[in-house]
């Protein structure tokens, strides 16, 4: 019987330690397994010098550790990378890397394709096919780490992650959990907590469940502050609308007194960057601890929407300075390589038949 490997990108700290237990093995095994990956970027277990001949040819034969492949890499002038990286079934997701001076920020995949159709989002227009595997999400960042020479040197590449590449982390919570933990276990990449962001279009239930069992940052997708509006913007509003979403923002402050939502907020030009929009931004964020990212809307092929000026973009952002909001604009970043905030497309097998509905649409 040949029986599949287990690829131990899959199992966090917790799940290694079991799986040690299952084989009859310590599980303090699970630590020095751990550090060998994430802190030193090592996958052959012939290396790992602390680990018995025994275990060495055990791990070789039953386990293996196993990223995505790279299938394109773009470098852009900036200096932000993108990686198109090529999962086991034939999917592609997009893994992006931007350079700061004090900082480098890795943005991830949590999903192939999108089923939230938020309206502005080339994502969305791919449709969607499935969940990423913790593998699958951990291993953008071990891959990006090593391409980097993250684990080379003691001043580290990437310092910061955040949820903000193809997909809605908190539609895959299970997978994007056990990441979570592995980005901010002390054994494993050991990010601090500020330094790992959950970016949500606003899955209310789940938000919930996240503030119970994570301590990381959370960037919630607004870009309208009235219901009508973010039904158009972001679909699943409708679901879960504009009070509902800021009570769970405000609950998942409760237990962080010193932190701060971050509010995303795509500037388009006509549809959303007012300064009666400004106005109505401010009245919703009132008493909700928060700072606002405005977010230049990034174009992509076939979509009507336009780029604000940057005279409203920078109205927007006085008006509510002014009431008191730390507001910043997003520099847009890998513009030339289309890596810049929702123009990660991928090349997703649809499972929804979006892409083949948005097409026919076109051709009309
Ligand atoms: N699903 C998650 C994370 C993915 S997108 C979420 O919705 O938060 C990361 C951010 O980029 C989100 O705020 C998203 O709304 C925004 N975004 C998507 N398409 C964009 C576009 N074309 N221009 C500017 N921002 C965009």
């Amino acid at each position: 019987m040949v029986t599949e490997k287990q690829n131990l990108l899959d199992l966090d700290l917790e799940g290694l330690r079991n799986y040690f237990r299952s084989i009859g093995e310590k599980p303090f095994r699970a630590t020095q397994l751990v550090k060998w990956i994430y802190q030193q970027g090592v996958s052959d277990f012939y290396q790992m010098s602390n680990i018995s001949k025994g275990l060495h040819a055990a791990l070789a034969q039953h386990c293996e550790i196993k990223t995505p492949e790279i299938a394109l890499e773009h470098a852009s002038g900036d200096g932000t990378h993108k990686w198109l990286l090529r999962l086991a079934d034939g999917n592609c997701i997009e893994t992006v890397f931007i350079p700061e001076n004090d900082r480098g920020t890795l943005c991830i995949s949590s999903q192939v394709g999108c089923s939230l159709n938020c309206s502005f989002c080339s994502t969305a227009k791919q449709g969607f096919n499935r969940n990423l595997t913790t593998a699958e999400i951990i291993g953008q960042v071990w891959l990006a780490a090593k391409q980097l020479n993250h684990f080379q040197h003691d001043k580290r590449a990437i310092t910061n992650i955040v949820f903000m590449g193809m997909g809605e982390p908190l539609l895959n919570y299970e997978a994007v959990s056990r990441a979570i933990s592995l980005l901010l276990d002390d054994n494993a990449f050991g990010l601090s907590r500020r330094r790992v962001t959950v970016s949500t279009s606003g899955v209310v239930p789940v938000l919930a469940q996240l503030a119970e069992e994570h301590d990381v940052a959370l960037a919630v997708s607004l870009h309208a502050a009235d219901d009508e509006l973010r039904n158009e913007l972001v679909p699943i509003n409708k679901k879960y609308n504009i009070a509902t979403l800021l009570a769970a923002c405000k609950a998942y402050l409760g237990e962080r007194p010193r932190d701060r939502i971050t509010v995303e907020y795509a500037m388009i030009d006509g549809v959303n960057d007012s300064l009666a929009h400004a106005k109505s931004l401010i009245r919703v964020l009132e008493g909700i601890p928060s700072k606002v990212n405005l977010i230049p809307f990034n174009p992509f092929p076939n979509s009507d929407y336009r780029r604000s000026s940057d005279q409203a973009i920078r109205s927007f952002q006085d008006r509510l300075m002014g009431a008191g909001i730390m507001t910043t604009i997003r520099r847009t970043r890998g513009d030339d390589i289309a890596a810049a905030c929702g123009q990660l497309a991928g090349q997703v097998k649809d499972k929804t038949r979006r892409s083949e509905r948005v097409r026919m649409v076109e051709v009309r």
